[in-house]
C-alpha cells in the first residue's frame, strides 16, 4: 500500500529498529514505547487488521503466532513474560491500518486483561 506508514517501514522507506525479520515477517520497536520493552509484530504483506486473517491459510496465521514468540525471545522478555495486543478497529484505538501486534513487557504490567 502506498500510504500506510508500515509498508513504509518495510520497504525501508522510514527507518526503523528492526527486532527480528524473516520473509513473511518484520518486528520493529515501536517509536512511543508503552513498555519498556514494546515491539511491533507485522506481515509484509498488507492486511488493513486482524479482521482480514481469513485471506491467509492456517499455516500462515499459525507461523505468525511462532515468530512473535521469537521475537519474545529476541527482545529478552520470553522467560520474564510478555504481553501480545492486537487492536481492531476504532473502539479497540487501531492507529495503523496494518496488521500489528504489540509485544509488551519488561516490567510488570498493569491493565483489562
Ligand atoms: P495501534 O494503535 O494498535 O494501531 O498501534 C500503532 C502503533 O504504532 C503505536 O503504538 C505507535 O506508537 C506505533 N507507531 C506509529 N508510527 C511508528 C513508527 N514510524 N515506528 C514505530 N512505531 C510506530
Amino acid at each position: 500500500m502506498d500510504d500506510c506508514i508500515f509498508c513504509k517501514i518495510i520497504r525501508e522507506e522510514i527507518p526503523s529498529q528492526r527486532v527480528l525479520e524473516d520473509g513473511e515477517f518484520i518486528a520493529i520497536r515501536d517509536i512511543a514505547p508503552k513498555a519498556p520493552v514494546h515491539v511491533l509484530v507485522m506481515p509484509r504483506e498488507h492486511l488493513a487488521s486482524l479482521d482480514e486473517i481469513g485471506r491467509w491459510d492456517g499455516g500462515r496465521a499459525e507461523k505468525l503466532l511462532h515468530f512473535t514468540v521469537a521475537v519474545a525471545e529476541a527482545a529478552g522478555v520470553r522467560e520474564s513474560g510478555y504481553r501480545v495486543i492486537i487492536n481492531v478497529g476504532p473502539d479497540a484505538g487501531q492507529e495503523v491500518d496494518h496488521l500489528h501486534l504489540h509485544v509488551l513487557g519488561g516490567e510488570r504490567l498493569g491493565g483489562l486483561a
